[in-house]
């Protein structure tokens, strides 16, 4: 049975679900994980985590399929990557096949929570792990909690498919030299006040420059940006202090394979923003947003698709995307994970 919950109004934000999955590290290695009722977590008062931010996520989602099944995207992906960033942080990796298997335990256990197909909601699965015991003197913790909740989740942006403005702020990008690969609140906590500040101005993301000579497009707070050129090729930043979106290389192999289009990744500087057909933002939560207008210092930019509706190859490039994902069009090989 589903659970009865008006799927088509829920926004990007967190409902407590029935179970979570909890594995701790001690005496250097993780114990066998359990299911959990219980949503809150009690740490001594000088964790890692609280003292010196030693924690990481990541996001992935569960879909319902036009059939009925209930699947994932490229879990193997986001395991790889929330490994490289443990060792990057000095935590204790999760092993990558024991991350898959706690995410089918998590979204089975949870399974009433699975929007419908069709409802426009799915799954967020958010793992994360933390430094668990008592540090004072900086250095990494010496316990761990590995778990992952799930919460259904609609829209990242308001307004559903209608394009966004970005403004190009003052604010780096929060990610440090050299951390540019990690997914951790690190990065976030620090672009806080970029992202509220963007708000208070109207403005629904920031469109970071690299901070070193803040002539090249990067990427907003929590998406990777793609953009279309007048001859239909798809282009997107290259840079190593942003984060590796797995929605973008999966997109970049769907321009390519599915749609018979060129897909680049090159170095895209600020003031040739001008001349391309349309832009997206893109990420598990964004999925392809829509970007109508960027907006550097008063010098505005309109993509010709302008604020009414997705670019064509935008369009193609989402429809895709997502019928992969709803089980609507073949997926390539080891692309899904069928949970149920
Ligand atoms: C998670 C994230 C993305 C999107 O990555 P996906 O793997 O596609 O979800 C982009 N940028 C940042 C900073 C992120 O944290």
């Amino acid at each position: 049975m589903t659970k009865n919950i008006d799927w088509g109004s829920l926004g990007f934000g967190y409902i407590t679900t029935d179970y979570r999955y909890v594995s701790e590290y001690k005496d250097g290695k993780w114990d066998n994980g359990i299911l959990s009722t219980d949503s809150n977590v009690v740490l001594n008062e000088s964790a890692g985590v609280l003292q010196y931010a030693q924690t990481c996520f990541e996001g992935l989602k569960a879909y319902r399929t036009e059939k009925g099944q209930v699947v994932c995207f490229r879990p193997d992906l986001n395991a790889k990557r929330m490994s490289d960033t443990a060792k990057r942080l000095e935590m204790p990796p999760f092993p990558e096949e024991r991350f898959i298997d706690a995410v089918e335990k998590v979204v089975k256990a949870n399974i009433e929570w699975v929007p419908p197909y069709g409802s426009g909601a799915t799954l967020y699965i958010r793992p994360y792990m933390f430094g668990s015991n008592a540090v004072i003197g900086v250095k990494p913790a010496t316990e761990y909690q590995f778990r992952i909740f799930v919460t259904p989740v609609g829209p990242y942006f308001k307004g559903g498919a209608k394009p966004i403005t970005l403004r190009v702020p003052d604010f780096d990008r929060a990610a440090p030299r050299g951390t540019g690969h990690v997914k951790a609140g690190l990065n976030y906590a620090m672009s806080l006040h970029a992202i509220v500040d963007a708000h208070k101005q109207g403005y629904a993301e920031n469109m970071y420059l690299d901070s070193a000579t803040r002539t090249k497009v990067e990427e907003t707070g929590g998406a990777n940006i793609i953009f279309v050129t007048k001859d239909n090729e798809i282009v997107t930043p290259k840079s190593n202090s942003i984060l590796p979106s797995i929605t973008r290389r999966s997109l970049m192999y769907v321009a390519e394979h599915y749609l018979g289009l060129k897909a680049t990744e090159r170095e895209i500087k600020i003031e040739e923003i001008k001349d391309f057909k349309e832009c997206a933002l893109c990420g598990t939560a964004a999925v392809l947003s829509p970007v109508g207008k960027v907006v550097d210092h008063g010098n505005e930019t309109t993509f010709p698709a302008g604020m009414e509706k997705m670019g064509e190859i935008t369009q193609k490039l989402y429809d895709t995307l997502t019928g992969i994902q709803m089980g609507r069009i073949e997926a390539p090989e080891g692309w899904i994970k069928v949970i149920e």
